[in-house]
């Protein structure tokens, strides 16, 4: 139910193209990720946005922090098959020279651009190369100057004082972020934007930290907001490799019926009913499926006497017993395995469905 209840409760938003992918309205809810290699890097640069690109990352934003890395940005358009977005700090003429040498988005706080003026120029450039802004207000860096006695989160003043600088300027091609690293705050920063725009919404939990911790926040903090019915595109922030992040992203989204992404294995705690060792037939199964791209929804569970019955919504599934296994597919059984061959005749039953679905 809750898959449904978030897919129909998603507010429609405006529709922006980012190179050749288009987010907002009704388009997919996309996965970006960010590089950490050095940018003047070209190579290592390029091999991680190879793998990014391997794992699913949809959009990738790579900072461009001096002269000689905004000079590689044709040779990484070359290459790069997903839209590339230029991050951008403080100086606003590496923001309009990314722009000039064509990358499909460009990412600044306009907080840190120095002036008015300044960010002025930058939309000038955009508008001049038709790509959008994403406005990536954060809590760490907000203006001196906002109205703190409004009733709303200071990010927030900061994001509409922002938005209504670039009415002024007649420029709407924007995204929206107000990413913090507290998890309920940035919650109710994204409530308080989505209600007051209807510009597509960046989201993610920022500076999540290191793998496990940065894991649970990012998937507490971006499900909570997805699950509003808030965003367009996510990225999951974790200390290390980008491409971690990828995988995540794609399982909250997964997880909350709002994209689909290959299999999702649905497997039992085990209790003192369970026989076998679930754990490793589970991860076993996990680890074999994990390239599939068919979107079927597999069971491993421990006993067979609760087991299809607690997974009869899987399409295809086994329940455990003593020394044997059950197959069953939509909650029928299809016949009965020993133990040591559940995996594989699991698999060939995947195999089959997942030809089936090709076909259909
Ligand atoms: Fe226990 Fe069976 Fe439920 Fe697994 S499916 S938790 S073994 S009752």
């Amino acid at each position: 139910m809750l898959r449904r209840a978030c897919k129909s409760m998603r507010k429609k938003t405006k529709q922006i193209a980012i190179g050749n992918v288009f987010i907002g309205d009704e388009n997919k809810i996309a996965v970006q990720s960010m590089t950490n290699t050095n940018t003047e890097d070209y190579e290592a640069t390029l091999q991680q946005v190879k793998r990014l690109v391997e794992s699913g990352c949809e959009i990738i934003r790579v900072s461009f922090p001096s002269d000689r890395s905004v000079g590689l940005i044709p040779e990484y358009k070359k290459m790069f098959t997903v839209p590339l977005v230029a991050d951008i700090h403080f100086d606003h003429t590496l923001a309009i020279k990314a722009i000039e040498a064509g990358v499909d988005k460009i990412r600044i706080n306009p907080g840190n651009i120095g002036s008015d003026e300044k960010v002025r120029k930058v939309i000038h450039a955009a508008r001049s190369h038709n790509i959008p802004i994403r406005i990536g207000v954060n809590g760490g860096s907000l203006p001196s100057n906002i109205d703190q006695n409004r009733d709303l989160l200071p990010v927030t003043i900061a994001a509409i004082k922002y938005i209504e600088f670039f009415h002024n300027e007649k420029f709407y091609d924007i995204i929206i972020s107000v990413k913090m690293s507290d998890v309920t705050t940035t919650i109710k920063a994204y409530q308080e934007i989505s209600s007051y725009c209807n510009y597509p919404l960046h989201v993610g939990i920022t500076e999540a930290g290191t793998k496990h911790y940065g894991i649970v926040k990012s998937s507490v903090g971006i499900g909570a907001i997805l699950s509003q019915g808030i965003g367009d595109t996510i990225r999951v922030s974790l200390t290390g490799d980008p491409v971690q992040e990828v995988s995540v992203a794609q399982n909250i989204l997964k997880s909350l019926g709002l994209r689909k992404f290959g299999p999702e294995i649905i497997a039992c705690p085990t209790c003192s009913r369970t026989k076998v060792n679930l754990e490793e037939i589970a991860l076993l199964v996990e680890e074999k499926t994990k390239r599939l791209t068919t979107p079927i929804t597999i069971a491993v569970m421990g006993c067979a006497v609760n087991g299809p019955g607690e997974a009869k919504h899987a399409d295809i599934g086994v329940a455990c017993g003593q020394g044997e296994g059950l197959l069953f597919r939509k909650g029928e059984i299809v016949k009965k395995v020993p133990e040591k061959q559940i995996v594989d005749e699991l698999l060939q039953l995947i195999d089959t469905i997942a030809k089936e679905y090709e076909n259909t």
